[in-house]
């Protein structure tokens, strides 16, 4: 489903469109609807499914709609200070184009930091996101208006309460006018977050995105490098794996065409399956790779999901995926049956912090491989999300008019 079919509002738009979002995601198909519905929702979603703009976009455009200046119109509140950062760095690329304003309020910061959040806690901030502590601290010293609330967020509500932040909730609930949209997020459901759930959320829609993992027997990879070293990369990762079947992934289908164009080049012999091909030529293609007469093949997501051929024993990503369900199903493509398999991604710099949520999805680390010394340096593995301390460059970010096209 394409973004564009939400009825979102066009300045929305632009922040999505900017962000490099094409398609939703299954959890934002599901709960972006009942949202704009204006329905309760609990859902079970874990990092790496895209559950964040799938509160975040919805929460965005009705605020858009239903705009009162000088109030809190969103409180997020979230288990940790790194999660509050991401996820107020997630708030800026979505509104970039909108007059939304949002400030992130968490502990262990500074006393500036502090007097800029009792502002936006008294003057109004569209969108804040919180850790349960800090939030506390604010409420103490009598000041905070929630009058205008509309949104209440949970987010990663079972870490939550494993911290013992149930007290701390639900203070902060008491404080919040009755009226409101509530959205509670969880990896898990335990009977604690049911509990939690019945106590705050009024007839909800529960959507459960449940996450398959990837087979045991797989091994993974990781090789992390700069952007033109891919190409000379991939080649040699396919003469020296030895294979029956290698499937190679990769997200758009310029980037399937051009890379079977360069392999054919160097001597593969590789065929090339997506979406702009007739279904009889997608078939013969397929027939070719599983009679073994081809043994390359070069595709786009369409064959993430669903096929089976026992004899795959290698998968290349040669990109990261967008959506961590795509990871697992790319690389479930190897080791079927009875076969082992190994399953390679190579991430670009700029691709780290997704593979980062990946590897959070999957929860495991992947290995990362060495890179061959001839083809030059390659970058560290440092994604953003791994560095503590990290902040938003903005920490309270008002409309500004020049930031509109
Ligand atoms: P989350 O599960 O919210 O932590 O998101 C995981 C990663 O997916 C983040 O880097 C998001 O920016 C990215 N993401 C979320 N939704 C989409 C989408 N529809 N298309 C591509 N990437 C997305």
């Amino acid at each position: 489903m394409r973004f564009t079919e939400f009825n979102f509002r066009p300045e929305l738009l632009e922040g999505i469109e900017a962000s490099n979002y094409e398609t939703a995601t299954p959890v934002q198909e599901q709960v972006i609807p009942s949202i704009l519905d204006g329905r309760d929702i609990i859902a079970s979603a874990q990092t790496g499914t895209g559950k964040t703009a799938a509160f975040l976009l919805p929460l965005m455009n009705t605020l858009l709609n239903k705009h009162v200046d000088g109030q809190v119109g969103a409180l997020i509140i979230v288990p940790t200070r790194e999660l509050a950062i991401q996820i107020s760095q997630h708030i800026e690329g979505l509104s970039y184009f909108t007059h939304l304003s949002s400030i992130a309020i968490y502990g262990g910061s500074d006393a500036q930091n502090f007097v800029a959040e009792k502002k936006a806690l008294q003057m109004g901030a569209d969108i804040i996101v919180c850790t349960p502590g800090r939030m506390i601290a604010h409420l103490n010293m009598g000041y905070v208006n929630f009058k205008g609330l509309q949104f209440l967020v949970l987010d990663e509500a079972d870490r939550m309460l494993d911290m013992g932040f149930q007290d701390d909730i639900n203070r902060i609930i008491k404080a919040l006018p009755e009226k409101r949209q509530n959205l509670l997020f969880s990896a898990t459901m335990p009977e604690k977050i049911r509990q939690l759930a019945r106590k705050i959320l009024h007839n909800p829609v529960e959507v459960n995105i449940a996450i398959s993992r990837p087979p045991e027997k797989v091994v993974q990879k990781a090789f992390v490098v700069y952007e033109p070293q891919k190409l000379p990369l991939i080649k040699k990762l396919l003469k020296e794996t030895p294979y029956k079947n290698a499937l190679i992934f990769c997200s758009k289908k310029q980037t399937v065409k051009q890379l079977r164009r360069e392999l054919k080049q160097g001597g593969f012999n590789i065929e090339e399956i997506h979406s702009d091909l007739e279904q009889s030529q997608r078939e013969s293609v397929l027939q070719a790779f599983t009679s073994g007469r081809i043994p390359i093949l070069v595709a786009t997501d369409i064959l993430s999901r669903g096929i089976d051929i026992d004899t795959i024993d290698l998968v290349i990503n040669y990109d990261v995926p967008h959506d961590g369900e795509d990871y697992v199903h790319r690389i479930g493509r190897t080791a079927r049956a009875e076969a082992d398999g190994v399953a390679y991604t190579i991430v670009s710099e700029k691709e780290q912090n997704r593979f980062a949520s990946i590897e959070k999805l999957i929860d495991k680390e992947v290995e990362k491989g060495l890179i061959p010394h001839e083809l030059g340096p390659a970058p560290a593995y440092s994604p953003r999300q791994r560095s503590r301390g990290n902040r938003p460059k903005q920490r309270f970010y008002r409309s500004n008019n020049n930031r509109k096209k």
